[in-house]
């Protein structure tokens, strides 16, 4: 069985550049990757300095190829199905569906995946609905823009900060009645805003056109920003034993330690929250030199 310094789980960018540094710091390292990053269904990626615009497979492409360069770094493209402590040994064994693999230290950077409650925003998201205005408010600028929300707090919060880049706003709660004070807020300031339950989304390719209404109304809208719930798409801080919070967000030491000794987290998997491709690439470097200095202490 092949034994590793440390296992990434994903190849995202928090998992990515915790490899590169962990290779660079000659570790023998092996990161895996199923291609399941939530951005891979949208065209570009924006505001990752050096690299705005870029699609997102190209991004990945380029980490896995700067990985090539460091001899102790193997790479693989298989889903790890359960990850297990050996008592024994104190080793973790990490196994896909074939083999199984050991380690001293394992990273969890398989980030986070998202659920809509209206499952039809699945054929427009990462196109014409996104969840991050930062991400893509740039490319919705003055459109008539749709804010899908059914939570009040949520709704108000997003509508205020889409406002930035479009005027022209609507907000849809899809059957979440508001209160009358966030409702004079938005009409304040020329937000319309409709409470009755979302029947239809019309488009083309993705390119949102209409809303059809359960009252019988068509909003005529070309895109906008939808609050998702975002969860991890695996058990494995819980099956290791690590703690978390009252809301499920993985606890750590700041720098990525989580509870249980030899297990560590970084980019959207510590946070179960969405934040962006700088914030989790940084947040993998910064675990790395993490592993790397306890590596160091207990063997030095
Ligand atoms: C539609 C959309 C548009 C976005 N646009 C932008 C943008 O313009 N700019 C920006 O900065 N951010 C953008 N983001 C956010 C960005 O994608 C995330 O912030 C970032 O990808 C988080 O990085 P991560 O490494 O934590 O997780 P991810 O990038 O999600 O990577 C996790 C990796 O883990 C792998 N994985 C998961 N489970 C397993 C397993 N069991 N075995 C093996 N591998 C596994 C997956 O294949 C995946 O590659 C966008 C997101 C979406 C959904």
């Amino acid at each position: 069985m092949n034994h590793y310094d440390c296992i990434v789980i994903g190849g995202g960018p928090a998992g990515l550049a915790a490899t590169l540094t962990l290779g660079r710091a000659r570790r023998n390292v092996a990161v895996f990757d199923n291609g399941t990053n939530r951005n891979r269904v949208t065209h570009a990626s924006h505001g990752f300095l050096t690299r705005d615009g870029i699609k997102p497979h190209e991004f990945k492409a380029i980490g896995f190829r700067e990985l090539q360069a460091y001899p102790s770094v193997s790479i693989f493209n298989n889903t790890i199905k359960e990850i297990k402590k050996d008592s024994e040994t104190g080793l973790y064994v990490v196994y896909t569906d074939e083999r199984q693999y050991q380690t001293e230290n394992i990273l969890l950077a398989t980030g986070v995946q998202e659920k809509f409650s209206l499952p039809q925003i699945r054929d427009y998201y990462g196109k014409s609905l996104f969840s991050c205005p930062y991400c893509d408010g740039w490319e919705l600028r003055d459109l008539p823009l749709a804010v899908i929300a059914e939570n009040e707090a949520h709704a108000h919060h997003l509508a205020k900060l889409v406002f930035n880049w479009s005027k022209n706003l609507i907000v849809f709660t899809n059957g979440v009645e508001v209160s009358a004070d966030i409702e004079s807020d938005l009409m304040r300031n020329n937000i319309g805003i409709y409470t009755a339950r979302i029947k239809h989304l019309h488009g083309n390719d993705g390119m949102l056109e209409r809303i059809e209404l359960e009252t019988g109304e068509y909003i005529t809208r070309k895109g906008g920003f939808v609050v998702p719930t975002f969860y991890r798409p695996n058990r494995f801080s819980e099956q290791l034993l690590c703690k978390t919070d009252e809301h499920h967000v993985i606890i750590t030491d700041g720098v990525g330690r989580t509870s249980e000794k030899g297990i560590y987290t970084a980019g959207e998997t510590e946070k179960l929250n969405p934040s962006s491709l700088l914030i989790a690439a940084a947040e993998g470097n910064r675990v790395a030199t993490t592993i790397n200095l306890d590596l160091t202490l207990d063997r030095f």
